[in-house]
């Protein structure tokens, strides 16, 4: 398992992303939704990975949420970063990580455009449970 660490600018969420795929043969996403248009963000994730995210500060913490509000965009308060989206089914969470918050982001290849429009909130559903990464949250230290 190959390991990938990212943080926000100001260093107060902190990812650390386990994936099976080595960097350069990546699927990187460019999400065309409107939230991930304004970001320029290109998404990753692996459903055979896991992703574990730590709000060192959970105040400064923003889980955005727009839309059928299943998923929230996590970014910090203090530097305006943003992380990863992140959906929580019970006790099972699902995450994508975005390639621009990873030390070594340089090493991924350009990203596909992903145009989700029109999914229906069951679709939606499925392919987070399928395709994100399994994923946990912290909140503090
Ligand atoms: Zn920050």
């Amino acid at each position: 398992m190959r390991h990938f660490h990212g943080s926000c600018h100001c260093g107060n969420l902190e990812v650390d992303y386990y994936t099976t795929v080595a960097a350069e043969d990546a699927a990187v996403r460019a999400c065309q939704c409107s939230f991930c248009r304004k970001h320029d963000a290109r998404a990753l994730s692996d459903p055979a990975g896991s992703i574990k995210i730590t709000a060192h500060d959970p105040e400064a913490l923003e889980r955005y949420q727009f839309g059928f509000k299943a998923i929230a965009f996590l970014f910090c308060r203090k530097c305006g970063v943003y992380v990863s989206a992140y959906r929580q089914d019970g006790e099972n969470a699902y995450a994508n990580v975005m390639v621009n918050v990873l030390d070594e982001r340089i090493r991924f290849p350009d990203p596909a455009p992903a145009d989700l429009e029109g999914e229906s909130r069951e679709d939606k559903a499925n392919r987070h449970r399928s395709k994100w990464t399994p994923a946990t949250l912290t909140l503090g230290y």
